[in-house]
């Protein structure tokens, strides 16, 4: 790769940034005393930082640069697009060939009934649109009392009011006055974590059935939808157990209420599929996208809308929309991912070949002493580190004390690997090669090793 020299030497830029840039999910202080890493470039699977290294990003950015850094066609369609049109709105009956020709394209993608899409600038927006949506629908079928969303504790759906509102993170409500009224959570199906003496097809009922107590608990006449990501991201990769999902069908069809399915990580070809609602056989009114719509080459959402919930809304006005809904520029981006995901066979190749090979590896990491347990759907997958496997245990240091410590070890062995608490998570782009997943599972394993005797080490090997 081509090193980039026009910039400032990195302690300068790691000054100049800690001075004046602001950062998401960051205690700012600490950066500003370690020093942010800067990345400066992209190929494929690799980054490169201003020192010229060169880095395996395991995560795909933050899980969306699915067809890998550095495609050319992307650049061209947004250079194409901007000469063309730049912008225009989508408001007050305009359109444009842009968001028309997306639209078409992301109805034929989706499963069947799922033909209409709402955009917007991210997932947070897409599901701030579905929150209102959902409720609007309800209020237009003449039943305006049902309007709580139920969601579950540790989903992440965004960090808008109404989005983070709608996800399940503790520390996230604690902040800014959240979670907003109308919103109620059950608990989530983790079964390492939480499922104590029960077997995982147990633990998986049990789980699904809150949603129906819930549902009774607040009267089916006050409920408008259950959201839920196919597989939960953010919260560290969690895969319900396999009793799980049909049962959640099954509450929402029979107590009449609308399911949305957030796909913002697992659609485009994440699971093996084109959406993770096609792996695990789910049946959304709602699908929340963004991430892979794009690969992240631009920044853009949407909801992907059912034609029972799109007949009743575009009945009326909704009242909603933001400046760049179905921007053009993103929208030609996001049509031309979507054409290099399906031409070059990537989702395909995630289910059939690169996916199943990654699998095979990932799980050999349960070999490793200090993992717990290996869980993988496609190129999105969660290892849980622990003391004692047998006993599921946790470690006896706060939540997240062992997982920072392997990133670490990551970062420093050139592997970009997340930690959720005490679990680490992938999610790369699902254009790995073979021989870049076998780097990628030996960095992990050395990180591991050392993060395992760092944790001795510091004294903390030890269950809590
Ligand atoms: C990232 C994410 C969001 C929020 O998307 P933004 O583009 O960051 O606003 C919503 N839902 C899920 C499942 C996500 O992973």
């Amino acid at each position: 790769m081509q090193q980039i020299t026009n910039h400032l030497p990195t302690a300068e830029l790691q000054a100049l940034d800690a001075a004046h840039h602001m950062h998401p999910f960051s205690t700012q202080s600490e950066l500003a005393a370690k020093g942010a890493r800067v990345i400066t470039g992209a190929s494929g699977v690799t980054l490169r930082d201003s020192e010229g290294v060169e880095i395996l990003d395991a995560m795909a950015g933050l899980w969306c640069v699915n067809v890998g850094y550095g495609r050319e066609e992307l650049a061209e369609a947004a250079a194409r697009q901007m000469r063309e049109l730049p912008y225009y709105n989508t408001f007050f009956m305009t359109t444009h060939v842009p968001a028309i020709a997306l639209s078409a394209r992301l109805a034929e993608l989706a499963p069947g009934h799922l033909n209409h899409v709402f955009y917007a600038g991210s997932g947070s927006e897409a599901n701030d649109t579905n929150l209102r949506m959902v409720r609007t629908y309800w209020a237009e079928m003449g039943k305006p009392s049902k309007q709580i969303v139920i969601s579950r504790w540790n989903a992440y759906h965004g960090s808008s009011v109404g989005s983070g509102s709608l996800g399940g993170m503790k520390g996230m409500h604690a902040q800014g006055g959240m979670p907003i009224p109308g919103i109620e959570h059950i608990d989530q199906p983790n079964w390492w974590a939480e499922g104590g003496d029960m077997s995982p097809e147990e633990f998986g009922l049990e789980r699904a059935r809150q949603l129906e107590k819930k549902i009774d608990e607040l009267g089916e006449d006050n409920v408008a939808a259950f959201i839920a990501e196919p597989v939960q991201g953010a919260g560290g990769v969690i895969v319900a157990p396999d009793t799980y999902w049909p049962e959640v069908m099954r509450i929402c069809r029979e107590r009449d209420i609308l399911f949305i399915a957030d796909e913002v990580i697992c659609g485009f070809g994440r699971t093996g599929q084109w959406f993770g609602s096609q792996t695990l056989d789910l049946a959304p009114d709602i699908m929340t996208i963004a991430k892979g719509l794009s690969s992240g080459y631009q920044p853009i959402g949407g909801s992907i809308v059912s034609d029972k919930v799109a007949e009743v809304i575009g009945a009326t006005e909704f009242n909603h929309g933001y400046t760049y809904s179905g921007h053009p520029v993103a929208c030609a981006v996001a049509l031309e991912n979507l054409r290099i995901l399906d031409e070059e066979g990537i989702v395909t190749r995630v289910r059939e070949d690169t996916g199943p090979y990654l699998k095979e590896k990932f799980e050999g990491l349960m070999d490793h002493p200090m993992v717990g347990e290996a869980k993988i759907v496609g190129m999105m997958g969660s290892i849980a580190l622990t003391p004692d496997k047998a006993a599921r245990a946790r470690f006896a240091s706060d939540a997240g004390t062992v997982g920072y410590m392997v990133r670490e070890r990551c970062f420093a062995n050139n592997l970009i690997m997340r930690h959720v608490g005490d679990r680490m998570i992938i999610s790369p782009p699902l254009v790995i090669s073979k021989s870049e997943i076998d780097t990628l599972i030996e960095r992990a394993w050395q990180s591991l090793d050392e993060g395992m005797a760092a944790v001795k080490d510091a004294g903390l090997w030890t269950a809590g």
